[in-house]
């Protein structure tokens, strides 16, 4: 089928305004930072299952490689799509469908955005539990195809925690509903995992059924200083122990992380001195916002009796908490400030992190004496590191030298290429290092199974 009688046939599906081509498309943004022009030959979007089906049992039979867009804000390249690829935008099919208070869940188109569920299950008395800095414009398909993880995963897990069914279509335009509702459903094979954190290798994910949580009446937020590393681990400790599972984020910023964003950025007033070594921003939630704020406080106390923290500043209003929360999550800042700029996103046992962050920073030095530089910080309850880092140049055989920097240390810690972000095409080079080859060849008999042409978002995670 030729390329234009593919097209004609998919706006007969989608109608005109569903097709964008030639300049719209360049229009369009190719990354989260819209640095990068859309490349792709079209931009597909579909208004319902039906019509993706549709599109996708085209593109099947003439062989189109397609690769699906929500909110693209991911971060590894797994949205990137080349000249000869059409590109399917979830961004019509963004309704909330159904909310069942009772079973406290949600049934949502994929192209939803996140911070839209969030406020409508607030709305309900509920929460949903998925946060991230990328809230207001990532979308749920998007948060399952990456499994994306963010700031509250210490107490209700990943995106795959917060699924409870889905509908997919694959690449032949089969639609797989699976739109389990219940907690336990345990009939044979759980498909919607394969969907889930495949990153749009294995299938389109058009729906969901989400999972809700009661939700908080109370929470209490403060930012320590932590004077060294086995104080940071005693206190996250000390936390677990006193908070239990009220303890819904523990993010740790290094020194040269805090100082650049509260400090030298200019953009926020700094709540505490920048010489610390570390800063915890700590949160716990609960039922009881007198009760729970006394034992808060109680445990800030504890840990600054047994000198596991130096300083202490906690958020007396939303809009304190928010301005703590503001520092942690200024990926602007870091920009500027490190530009040209390499984000990483890796996984080690906490345990582990400061010899791993101690061996990164000192090759750093070794290789690049005037201009490397890096910050460090992250999800640290959840094994979470996020480094960003300059060498004052992003040439290719730079990028090559930082990857193996940051990646080749970790299998000796223990450690993942990726946590939270997916491989997408960014570390398909460093799938080996967190993954055996019988692990990566059962990846390879999936991705055959379900797309034997490789049409859905070719070359990403690991080439076949
Ligand atoms: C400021 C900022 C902060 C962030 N913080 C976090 C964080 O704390 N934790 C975290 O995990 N991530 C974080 N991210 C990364 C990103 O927000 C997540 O990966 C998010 O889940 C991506 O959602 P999206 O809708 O933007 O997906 P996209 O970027 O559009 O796509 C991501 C991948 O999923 C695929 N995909 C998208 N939608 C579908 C679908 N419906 N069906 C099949 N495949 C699909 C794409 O092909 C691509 O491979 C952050 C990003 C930014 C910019």
């Amino acid at each position: 089928m030729s390329v234009n009688k593919l097209l004609q046939g998919i706006a007969e599906i989608v109608g005109s305004s569903g097709l964008l081509t030639g300049d719209d498309v360049k229009a369009r943004s190719g990354d989260w930072r819209g640095q990068t022009n859309c490349q792709a030959l079209a931009i597909v979007r579909p208004a319902s299952t039906e019509e993706v089906s549709a599109v996708m049992k085209l593109c099947f039979e003439a062989g189109q490689a397609v690769v699906t867009h929500g909110g693209l804000t991911g971060l590894v390249q797994g949205g990137a799509a080349g000249p000869e690829e059409i590109v399917l935008s979830l961004e019509r099919m963004n309704k909330i469908e159904v909310v069942a208070p009772l079973e406290a869940t949600m049934i949502v188109q994929a192209g939803a955005v996140l911070q839209v569920v969030q406020e409508r299950a607030k709305e309900e008395g509920l929460m949903f539990p998925l946060d991230l800095g990328a809230r207001g414009s990532c979308t749920i398909g998007g948060n399952i195809s990456t499994n994306a993880g963010g700031n509250q995963v210490i107490r209700y897990g990943m995106m795959r925690q917060q699924v409870l069914g889905l509908e997919a279509v694959l690449a032949d335009g089969t639609v797989i509903s699976s739109m389990n509702s219940m907690l336990k459903n345990n009939a044979g094979y759980d498909l919607k995992q394969l969907f889930i954190g495949s990153e749009g290798t294995l299938g389109l994910v058009t729906r969901a059924v989400l999972k809700l949580q009661p939700s908080c009446q109370s929470e209490n937020t403060a930012l320590v200083a932590v004077p060294s590393f086995d104080n940071l681990t005693a206190l996250w400790r000390l936390m677990g122990a006193q908070l239990g599972a009220s303890l819904s984020a523990f993010e740790v910023m290094w020194q040269n992380h805090y100082r650049t964003v509260a400090v030298e950025s200019g953009k926020h007033t700094a709540p505490m001195s920048p010489d610390y070594p570390l800063y915890a921003l700590i949160e716990s939630n609960g039922v009881d916002q007198a009760r729970d704020a006394e034992q808060f406080q109680q445990v800030l106390e504890q840990a600054i009796e047994q000198d596991l923290i130096v300083d202490a500043v906690l958020a007396q209003s939303e809009s304190q908490r928010a301005s703590l929360w503001d520092i942690r999550e200024d990926i602007e800042a870091l920009v500027v400030a490190l530009s040209p700029l390499f984000g990483f996103d890796v996984s080690l046992p906490m345990g582990n992190m400061e010899e791993y962050v101690n061996q990164v920073e000192s090759s750093l030095q070794a290789q690049w004496p005037d201009k490397g530089r890096c910050l460090v910080f992250g999800h640290i309850g959840d094994g979470n590191l996020h480094i960003v880092l300059t060498v004052g140049s992003d040439s290719e055989e730079n990028r090559q030298q930082v990857n193996q920097l940051i990646y080749s240390p970790l299998q000796a810690f223990g450690g993942s290429v990726s946590a939270e972000h997916g491989i997408g095409l960014d570390k398909r080079d460093y799938l080996s290092l967190s993954r055996t080859p019988q692990e990566i060849d059962l990846m390879r008999t999936l991705k055959r199974a379900l797309d034997p042409k490789n049409i859905l978002n070719p070359g990403k995670i690991f080439d076949l």
